[in-house]
């Protein structure tokens, strides 16, 4: 497998002491390692002392949460409900629930482009703990014919999960650093913290409200041929932003590439699409949009859009000296020149104290 970036994104962080309305506010960043990528947090706090509060506050929720949701933890409750729901109905608690009912939700409203049970298909495809590789035809039936989200049944008056069959398995790798973002964020923000970007690998970001004295947070999105290069520039201000790429885990076999994001409908990896890009009012939603708008592609995705959930979308397909973009609702420029983030027609960027997001590799 190459891994070329871990990171989707490269995000450019401005505050502007010239416009802080909060002069006692400095800015916090604090990084470290969760559901298999590094999370960053950025806040505006009164001193280190708060900073660091609020950062133990999160850092544990997102800990929470991957206790909650990884299937790479024997311990956690998605691994119990996998290992259980085939022989009986599991009760769960209602955080797990919902997230389930949601992700469900999605997957037909997406006549199944998104769908949580693609556990199967994951591994066969040897990107479970692996590098991928192409799977036996024998491989490939075995999982196809469990893979469905029709598969799973939720009562909601029981609160249980029942598989239909053995072998039924849910992966949350395509909104589970998302939600992670939505619960992060409302403590924060009940905690008294006014100002944050919470950065899931730079594949899935949350902003709370605004650096002080600025419109919003400043998110480069980079190219997927050439990631030090931007192909848009936005503003975040209470939205998310994620992106789902076809560079984050692949593998190459006689001049194909194969990803890990599936057609489940196909049992296949989704082939002809570099990147998508969403921006929604929480970073579950961005989250499940972004992979779900990945395998649909444009034509389908707009039909999905047209119904809601509110969501901006740039789709990037073709090859790497000939881009094809395609939008729904994006609000800001793009450059199609591959041109460079300091030629943003929209903020010049002289003046600004900035961070820049590292990429980082698994
Ligand atoms: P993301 O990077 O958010 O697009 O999520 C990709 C991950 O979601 C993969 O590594 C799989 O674990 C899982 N996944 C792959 N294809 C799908 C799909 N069609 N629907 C839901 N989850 C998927
Ligand atoms: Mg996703």
């Amino acid at each position: 497998m190459r891994t070329l970036f871990k990171s989707a994104l490269v995000a450019l962080l401005f505050a502007s002491a010239a416009h802080c309305q909060s002069p006692s506010l400095r800015l916090f960043s604090e990084t470290r390692p969760a559901m298999g990528t590094k999370f960053t947090i950025h806040l505006f706090a009164a001193d280190e002392r708060k900073a660091a509060e609020y950062f133990e506050l999160a850092f544990d929720e997102i800990d929470r949460i991957e206790e909650v949701l990884s299937n790479y933890r024997p311990s956690s409750e998605l691994s119990r409900i996998n290992s259980r729901a085939a022989q009986e109905a599991v009760t769960t608690d209602p955080e797990v629930f919902a997230l389930l009912r949601l992700a469900l939700d999605f997957s037909r409203r997406s006549n199944g482009a998104f769908d949580i049970t693609v556990g199967p298909l994951v591994r066969a495809w040897g990107f479970f703990r692996g590098e991928g590789r192409y799977p036996s035809a024998e491989e490939l039936a075995k999982a196809r014919a469990v893979v469905g989200w029709k598969n799973v049944q939720l009562d909601p008056a029981s609160r249980t999960v029942h598989y239909r069959f053995p072998g039924v398995e849910l992966d949350l790798g395509a909104v589970g650093k998302g939600y992670a973002l939505d619960r992060v964020i409302e403590l924060l923000r009940e905690a008294g913290v006014q100002s944050a970007l919470v950065d899931a690998g730079s594949s899935t970001m949350l902003a709370l409200g605004a650096p002080p004295g600025e419109e919003g947070w400043r998110v480069q999105i980079p190219q997927p041929a050439n990631r030090t290069q931007s192909v848009s520039s936005v503003l975040l201000r209470d939205a998310s932003l994620s992106t789902s790429g076809s560079y984050e885990k692949f593998f190459r076999l006689n001049g194909r590439t194969y990803c890990h994001i599936f057609d489940p409908r196909i049992g296949e990896p989704v082939q002809n699409m570099l990147q998508t890009t969403v921006i929604a009012s929480d970073a579950t939603t961005s989250d499940i949009l972004s992979t779900a708008l990945f395998v649909l592609g444009p034509a389908a995705g707009k039909e999905l859009l047209r119904s809601g959930p509110d969501a901006k979308v740039l789709w990037i397909q073709g090859e790497p000296q000939a881009l094809q973009l395609d939008f729904w609702r994006w609000p800001d420029p793009v450059f199609p020149s591959a041109s460079s983030p300091r030629q943003s027609p929209r903020r010049p960027l002289a003046d600004r104290q900035f961070v820049q997001r590292r990429f980082f590799q698994r």
